[in-house]
């Protein structure tokens, strides 16, 4: 796979995902990323971008030309995937990344600026628009780089086991289960007993109702599209009752104070 970064400051990309895990996979050459400066394709001699926005709104605009001069230079006969990062888009999730990390195909990335980019350009190139979430950042590089390093993440022989990710947060539709580590007792706490028992399905049932509670108490609207069991269910209705009961309490001890 190949990923093409469109961005005023192709020196933040470079240097984020030429480290650690993402940097070693560029290395081993399981992906290819080029990050291009904008700039180096304006027109006029004072190297400018960005121009005022017709609507009478403030702040200043990318302006289409530059970038699509770097889309063809960049592109030639190749016709990659292309992502414009925007608040505008649909919302980044883990399917999409799974979604792009087993078509493979080549991306080319624009990271935006200022107050946005002209829309004649985004039309030309067939952009596709992301967003990393519901919120606004000065600029797409971190938005770039997070889906960069998602889909990297995903591709075969970037993590060093290929099952790593398999019971992930958000791979199975559930969020992750506590985790631990040695020594098996730090500062008087010992790891949950059940862990160290060598209990190979007691283990698995364990993380599975972590991974039920975790997502039940900080996602659960993720719990309407998990894949759940008989045993899930019955499991989910168990932490509800208690749920019910706790609140209950709480409702009870209002009322006396
Ligand atoms: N005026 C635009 C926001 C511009 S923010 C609007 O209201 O939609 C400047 C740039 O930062 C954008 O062009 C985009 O590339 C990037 N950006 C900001 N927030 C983002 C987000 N949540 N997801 C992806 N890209 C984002």
């Amino acid at each position: 796979m190949r990923i093409d970064i469109a961005t005023l400051f192709p020196e933040i990309c470079e240097a984020y995902l030429g480290q650690s895990i993402v940097g070693r996979a560029r290395n081993k050459g399981i992906f290819e990323l080029y990050c291009h400066q904008i700039r180096d394709y304006a027109f006029d001699k004072h190297r400018r971008v960005d121009d005022t926005p017709y609507s009478e709104r403030q702040g200043m605009l990318l302006m289409a030309e530059p970038i699509w001069q770097c889309y063809k230079a960049v592109v030639g006969k190749r016709s990659p995937r292309v992502v414009y990062m925007s608040p505008r888009g649909r919302v980044l999730n883990q399917q999409m990344l799974k979604e792009m990390a087993e078509a493979g195909e080549d991306l080319f990335i624009l990271c935006g600026h200022y107050e946005g980019v002209d829309q004649r350009v985004l039309d030309k190139m067939g952009a596709e628009e992301i967003s990393i979430g519901d919120y606004v950042l000065t600029g797409g590089e971190l938005p770039a780089m997070i889906l960069a390093d998602g889909v990297v993440r995903l591709l075969d022989g970037t993590l060093s086991q290929a099952d790593c990710f398999m019971d992930e947060s958000h791979y199975s539709g559930l969020l992750e289960y506590p985790q631990y580590t040695k020594p098996q007792i730090w500062e008087g706490i010992a790891v949950p007993e059940i862990l160290t028992s060598g209990h190979h399905s007691n283990i698995l049932k364990w993380r599975r109702e972590k991974s039920l509670e975790q997502t039940y108490l900080n996602r659960p609207d993720l719990l309407k599209n998990a894949p759940l069991t008989d045993a899930d269910k019955a499991y989910l209705s168990e932490l509800q009752a208690k749920n019910e009961d706790m609140q209950e309490y709480l409702e009870n001890m209002k009322k006396l104070y």
